[in-house]
């Protein structure tokens, strides 16, 4: 997978080197730096290194085309016949520098989604999603002492707000870099399921064991998160600040199988669980995955987000 973008580094230096004889044992130490850059197991580091690596090659065409032109200038007969023992090869050289087509990796564009309390890492074939759980919008459900308190502003006449406040936490997200489906069924459990790329849990929907969220529902600020009893703030259904700022349907987190969550538009239409299969997802190709994947959507019916469970072999969620 890093072979890609190293090869472009290294052809154009070759060939330098190829014209420059005497500069051989130089070019080959500016190569072997490249290729011990390339070595770590992740791909967006690669990327990056490979990228970094550019600058250095492209200075040595440059000192190419400066020096065939001294020799050029001492005969005035203008038979131009001295020139081709001069200068044949090095004017195609500068078309050939390296100026990246980086095709960014579906991980690299993933791994720049997070921001507000997220950070995301990768370990291995794990992504690694660590937030503070603080969401990155005002809610009532910040101390009224807070600069990011502000009042109840949405529609919803029944609002009842619940009696937490929002709490830090120390939230570690675990997912298969490289989600695989299931064999078996596994439901998701109470509390986080996934997270947004804001760092905010995503939670199912179910408010305790068995109990649907009708009630719970009231308790939804105007972006449709509220804490719980330790104060962790979560998600059930759409977040609607996200989806404000990155469009209804974009890609909003992952659940813990690794699996994408899109918001409830797509193709210019909203969708309903009726579009979904039993996960409350379907396959097909998306922007950040132009190959094709499952994904989760939201939709503004129950089950919200997730239906029977799990379509991928879960990661995992700690607190810590
Ligand atoms: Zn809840
Ligand atoms: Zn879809």
């Amino acid at each position: 997978m890093t072979l890609p973008h190293i090869r472009p580094v290294l052809l154009p230096a070759v060939i330098a080197c190829s014209i420059i004889a005497l500069a051989i044992t130089a070019c080959s130490q500016s190569i072997a730096p490249a290729t011990t850059h390339s070595t770590p197991s992740s791909a967006p580091p690669a990327g990056a290194a490979a990228i970094a690596s550019v600058p250095p090659t492209s200075t040595a065409p440059a000192t190419v085309p400066s020096s065939p032109t001294p020799p050029a200038q001492p005969t005035p007969t203008a038979t131009a016949t001295p020139r081709p023992t001069a200068a044949p090869a090095p004017t195609p050289i500068p078309t050939a520098t390296p100026i990246p087509t980086p095709t960014p990796s579906p991980l690299a564009t993933v791994l720049g989604k997070f921001s507000g309390a997220a950070r995301a890492t990768v370990e291995g074939a794990t992504l690694i999603i660590t937030s503070s759980g603080i969401p990155d919008h005002s809610s009532p459900y910040f101390p009224r002492t807070d600069s990011r308190y502000t009042p109840y502003a949405g529609p919803n006449t029944a609002y009842r707000q619940n009696p937490n406040t929002v709490q830090t936490q120390t939230l570690v997200f675990r997912l298969p870099l490289v989600p695989q489906p299931a064999a078996a069924l596994s439901a998701t459990p109470l509390g986080p399921i996934g997270v947004c790329i804001n760092g905010i849990p995503f939670y199912n929907q179910y408010a305790g064991p068995s109990q649907p969220l009708t009630n719970e529902i009231n308790s939804f600020d105007q972006y449709n998160g509220h804490p719980q009893m330790s104060g962790q703030y979560h998600y059930h259904v759409e977040p609607l600040s996200v989806t404000a700022m990155h469009g209804r349907g974009a890609l909003l987190g992952f659940l813990l199988d690794g699996y994408p969550v899109y918001g409830p538009q797509e193709n210019g239409r909203i969708l309903t669980s009726a579009d979904l299969d039993q996960f409350h997802g379907h396959t097909h190709t998306t922007s950040e995955y132009p190959q094709g994947t499952y994904h989760y959507h939201f939709t503004a019916d129950a089950p919200y987000l997730n239906g029977a469970g799990f379509y991928g072999v879960p990661g995992s969620f700690s607190p810590r």
